[in-house]
């Protein structure tokens, strides 16, 4: 269990002919020896980028990466101890998975014994001993990603890197690779760097989750604390599903948000007055009562089993919003329903920065 460190880290891409892209711009964070930590940000970012430079698969521009507080800045990806596992698998065809497993432990001097007792003991864990004789080009795309797994797992890492472990499962495998995989990483206690683009993923798995935008940290926190309280009008947008409602209005100095010349609503925040905000509130701190501080009139009902949401539009504002219910109401489009804002949270219109 060591920790991983990476200071300032940053990469430039220079490809001939092209403009040069940033694409990892000051990339700061310490992960605690067997935590789990989740990038996370949109496509393009530099997620798998800033993975790449932890397995020496790409050189730091600048900045360093230490694990158990020596560099790895400058060694090759052998001399690192670092377990990767991609999303594309990287798994020699022509050898069994077995092969495929015990591949690289030979090479560093692990006798015929002991390779054979880490192979048997990973292919257990995870649930791929019945196809340790079989050829990577036989197997499911689901199977191909555990072995993956298994490969990364099977060096005994100091740090465990995994891009996109699950993207291949369907939902369903998804759901159960996903619980194996915290209690495997729980049990062995691997220091995790995990990458995805996918929020509920890192929100499930993540001790702590990184949200990245454009090669930045935008933030860094607990699951509920990248949820429920967003530094910025990024992580805001990008992170729950169905979004923030994020309504447009202009503060009025004391405390409260005016959404039209009629309507205003507290905010518990009191920006200065005239100053253009967004009020997000999430779809759950809206609740349908007798009276309400504001009015919607419903557009579509959908009925999801475990809740329901309303699409529904502002009276007298014109915005959109969606308000999360008890599965099962009667709601028709054209209701007017009197909603009580709940929790809210406010951002500078222009900068999109966190008002508190
Ligand atoms: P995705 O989820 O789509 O994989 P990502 O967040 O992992 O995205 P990166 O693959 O790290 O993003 O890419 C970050 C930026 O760096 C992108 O603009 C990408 O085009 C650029 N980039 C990545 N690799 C190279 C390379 N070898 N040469 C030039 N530009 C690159």
């Amino acid at each position: 269990m060591s920790d991983l460190e990476l200071a300032g880290v940053r990469k430039t891409f220079h490809t001939k002919g092209r403009p040069e892209v940033e694409a990892v711009r000051g990339f700061d964070l310490t992960v605690g020896g067997g935590e789990l930590v989740g990038l996370l940000g949109p496509s393009g970012c530099g997620k798998s980028t800033t993975l790449r430079m932890i397995a020496g698969l790409e050189e730091v521009t600048g900045g360093d990466i230490r694990v158990g507080g020596r560099s790895l800045v400058g060694l090759p990806p052998q001399r690192r101890n670092v377990g990767v596992a991609f999303e594309n698998y990287a798994l020699y065809p022509p050898l069994t998975v077995a092969e495929n497993l015990a591949f690289g432990l030979a090479a560093r001097g692990i006798g015929r014994a002991e390779r054979k007792a880490r192979v048997a003991d990973v292919a257990e864990r995870i649930g791929i001993t019945s196809i340790l004789r079989q050829r990577p080009a036989g197997l499911s795309s689901g199977q191909k990603q555990r072995v993956a797994l298994a490969r990364a797992v099977v060096r005994a890492p100091d740090v465990l890197l995994l891009d996109e472990p699950l993207s291949h499962l369907d939902a369903a495998q998804r759901d159960v690779t996903r619980r194996e995989l915290r209690r495997l990483q729980r049990e062995l206690g691997y220091t995790t760097i995990l990458v995805t683009h996918d929020q509920e993923e890192a929100l499930s798995l993540a001790d702590r989750v990184v949200v990245m935008n454009d090669g930045v940290v935008c933030q860094v926190g607990t699951p509920d604390e990248i949820y429920d309280d967003p530094a910025s009008l990024f992580v805001a947008r990008f992170v729950g599903e169905p979004a923030m409602n994020l309504l447009p209005g202009v503060a009025d100095g004391e405390g409260g948000v005016r959404l039209s010349d009629a309507i205003t609503v507290p905010a518990g925040v009191a920006a200065a007055s005239g100053r253009e905000v967004l009020l997000g509130v999430r779809p759950e701190d809206l609740a349908i009562a007798e009276t309400g501080e504001v009015t919607a009139v419903a557009v579509v009902y959908e009925d999801l089993r475990e809740y329901g949401l309303v699409t529904a539009e502002l009276d007298g504002v014109g915005e959109k919003l969606v308000v999360q219910t008890e599965p099962g109401l009667p709601v028709r489009p054209g209701d007017r329903l009197p909603l009580v804002v709940g929790r809210s949270r406010l951002f500078d219109g222009e900068t999109g920065e966190r008002l508190r």
